[in-house]
């Protein structure tokens, strides 16, 4: 038997991460995490930006198997904010004492898979090198930030930010000149507080976001303390719910359970909806996310909508989408669209005024010059694939991940992919994930690897590996639940990977829904790991 030094290598310390070196270590493995920030949080400790917030409820975003522990925690608002969050990885971090097993300020650069003894070679950014039999990508699905590709970005003379590794001292934005390019849901989330404090805020937009308002408010004492009395009926709620939450739909619908069809209610109905639900009334039909002329009428109702908030008509009308309701997740935020009824406050369409390039003094634009004390890119991720491309990952016969990954951003059950044994990928391409709370998914797949790799052990195995053909059969599965708005030909959303130059055009997550999906892999799995090898 080869010596190793782990038997498992964690890459990454967010939430997934901290949950497997717990789960592992619990099971008796020896594990090590390597973590490039020099602060564990993953997602929540990169993207600091003002404003950033989850838009999931703040009891069950928390890893939902402590019973203990939970009832220690105390949230202070419905939906928390990143610093909270963070704050939150950290008391667990140290309650489970995990941090002796985490190495952080270290990147994983390479691995290699080592044929003859079933074992990876991992190459960190110390010039460390070490062995282990198995590794957990742990790595997320939005965290290798892309830089757009704007001329002239590097010669701005003012200071230039990303939301996706904002300054961790934060950033004062009072009397500046700002532009924030880029209107998903980090520009969003950050538009209305660095309106509050900027001399000048220019806002330019590619692509109009759909974006409905928080309903965030802070937790009292007493409904904490209610709410905490009922985490195992909220627990058991979450786990029976298709998006690993039960609180979140409930918030913007009210109940209401039967739906009616936009196309069939005339106009006037229509608009008496928006008189009592704001945007949020072109959300609230049966066809709209399956037809995709009435997700052109809701399209028109939120339209609507925003012209009864934002009083400039022309900004009012820029502000609305040219792409189906749906195709992005749509946005939570506070006080968005208000933000442009500022006098400081100027949207720039670039559709219709586009950039030409950054300049020392600010941002040409095609019909004037900006100029600007500081410039926030708030312009996305390589998602779910990116973190694990960029690292030179080499499995059989040498093949490279990236390479297989550019070709057909593929693995089995979002878990493990075909010629790389021994690698799990934590909520990877064809996982719900991104389409779930992400702690959920991150728990189950987590518990799913632990569980796998305990009977490797008993069993006396060592190595298991994505069968190609169950790969690409999953694949094809996948493919059938992304649904009419998801991939419409006008929609270029991340979960398509339309956000990143050559990046291969296919529907990235698994739109089944967590309960499914999880019945599929305890299937599977009780049959004998159906559709991977094991040896
Ligand atoms: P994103 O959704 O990909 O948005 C990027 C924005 O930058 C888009 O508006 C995009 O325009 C624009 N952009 C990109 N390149 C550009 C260029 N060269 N010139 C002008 N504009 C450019 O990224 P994100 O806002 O960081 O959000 C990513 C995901 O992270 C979200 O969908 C969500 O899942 C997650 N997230 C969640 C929360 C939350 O839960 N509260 C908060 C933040 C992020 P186009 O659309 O035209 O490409």
């Amino acid at each position: 038997m080869v010596e190793v030094d782990r038997d498992v290598v964690v890459v990454g310390a967010g939430f997934a991460g901290l949950y497997a070196v717990h789960k592992l270590r619990e099971a008796g493995f020896s594990v090590r995490a390597y973590e490039k920030g020099d602060g564990i949080g993953g997602t929540w400790y990169w993207n600091r930006y003002p404003g950033a917030r989850v838009d999931i409820q703040s009891v069950e975003y928390m890893f939902t198997k402590f019973a203990e522990l939970e009832q220690e925690w105390d949230w202070t608002e419905l939906m928390p904010k990143q610093a909270e969050i963070e704050k939150y990885l950290n008391w667990v971090a140290d309650r489970l004492d995990l941090r002796r097993d985490i190495q952080l300020e270290t990147a994983v650069e390479a691995m290699t898979f080592d044929e003859s003894t079933s074992t990876w070679r991992v190459s960190l950014s110390t010039g460390e090198t070490v062995v282990s039999r198995w590794v957990v990508a742990a790595t997320g699905c939005l965290s290798a930030p892309i830089e757009p590709d704007i001329e002239g970005i590097h010669s701005f003379a003012g200071d230039t930010m990303f939301t996706n590794r904002f300054p961790k001292e934060g950033y004062d934005f009072t009397g500046k000149r700002v532009a924030v390019v880029g209107t998903g849901s980090s520009g969003v989330q950050s538009i209305p507080v660095i309106a509050q404090q900027a001399a000048q805020l220019y806002v330019l937009q590619r692509s109009a976001a759909y974006s409905l308002p928080s309903p965030n408010r802070p937790l009292d004492e007493g409904e904490l303390a209610k709410l905490k009395a009922e985490y195992p009926e909220i627990r058991k709620a979450q786990w029976a719910s298709p998006a690993g939450t039960a609180r979140f739909g409930a918030v913007f619908q009210g109940g209401e359970m039967q739906l009616p069809s936009i196309l069939e209610t005339p106009w006037e109905e229509q608009l008496q909806r928006v008189d009592s639900l704001g945007v949020i009334a072109a959300l609230v039909w049966s066809d709209v996310m399956t037809d995709i002329e009435a997700n052109r009428a809701a399209t028109r109702l939120y339209g609507e909508a925003i012209k009864r908030i934002v009083k400039d008509p022309q900004t009012a009308e820029d502000l609305v989408p040219h792409y189906p309701l749906g195709c992005k997740r749509i946005i939570i935020d506070e006080g968005y669209f208000e933000s442009f009824n500022r006098d400081n406050v100027t949207l720039v369409n670039l559709r219709r005024n586009p950039i030409v390039r950054v300049v020392p003094e600010g941002i040409q634009l095609d019909e004037g010059l900006l100029e600007l004390d500081a410039i926030v890119y708030a312009t996305g991720f390589d998602a779910m694939i990116g973190s694990l491309s960029r690292i030179d990952i080499r499995g059989r016969d040498g093949r490279k991940l990236a390479d297989e990954w550019a070709a057909s951003p593929r693995a089995y059950l979002g878990l493990s992919v075909a010629g790389f044994p021994n690698l799990f990928t934590v909520t990877g391409p064809g996982s719900p994930s991104v389409l779930t709370n992400m702690v959920t998914s991150i728990e189950h797949h987590v518990e799913w690897i632990t569980d796998c790799l305990t009977h490797l052990r008993e069993n006396r195995l060592r190595t298991i590996e994505a069968d190609p053909v169950a790969q690409d059969e999953w694949a094809d599965h996948v493919l059938t639940f992304a649904g009419v708005p998801q991939t419409h030909e006008s929609c270029n959303s991340w979960y398509l990977g339309a956000n990143v130059p050559g990046k291969t055009r296919t529907y990235l997550p698994y739109a089944g829904g967590l309960t499914t999906y999880m019945e599929r892999c305890a299937e599977l799995t009780a049959a004998g790991y159906t559709g991977f090898a094991l040896a």
